[in-house]
């Protein structure tokens, strides 16, 4: 993708403080990171979401996560982290190059979690039969 800013990370047209490699995945430090060591995990080939990344990259995906956020965590003695993944603008999605977010946490950081609210057991019902309806037609 010619005008994607990731591709030209990864093709080396642009600097990024790389991190880590492995056959189909990079990461490299976010460059406005929510907490120091906040690393993206992209997609060398271009991925638009979580939609189009073939599961077949998912034992791969997994295991550079897992690897990438236990150094993280120990490099800047987090006591926690997110993994995040934002799929669509609005869910926050700016650069449309498929990608996960290790953001470190810690104790005092005062982020706060996502606002969550009641809601009925009839709604919660109704829409958990929806959903489950979608999952039989995939
Ligand atoms: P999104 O909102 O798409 O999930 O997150 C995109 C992330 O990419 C943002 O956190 C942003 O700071 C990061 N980012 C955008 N441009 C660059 C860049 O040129 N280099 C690096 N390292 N990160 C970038
Ligand atoms: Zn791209």
């Amino acid at each position: 993708m010619e005008d994607c800013i990731f591709c030209k990370i990864i093709n080396g047209e642009i600097p990024s403080n790389k991190i880590y490699e492995s056959e189909n995945f990079v990461a490299f430090l976010d460059i406005m990171p929510i907490n120091p060591g906040h690393t993206l995990i992209v997609s060398k080939k271009h991925y638009e979401n979580m939609d189009e990344l073939p599961g077949e990259l998912g034992e791969e995906l997994l295991r550079v996560i897992k690897t990438v956020a236990r150094a993280i965590v120990k490099a800047v003695n987090a006591d926690g982290y997110n993994i995040g993944m934002n799929n669509g603008r609005a869910a926050g999605q700016l650069v449309m190059h498929a990608h996960i977010h290790i953001i470190p946490r810690f104790k005092e950081d005062g982020l706060k979690s996502w606002p969550q609210k009641r809601m009925d057991d009839s709604k919660l019902r109704e829409i958990g039969k929806k959903i489950k309806k979608e999952i039989d037609k995939i």
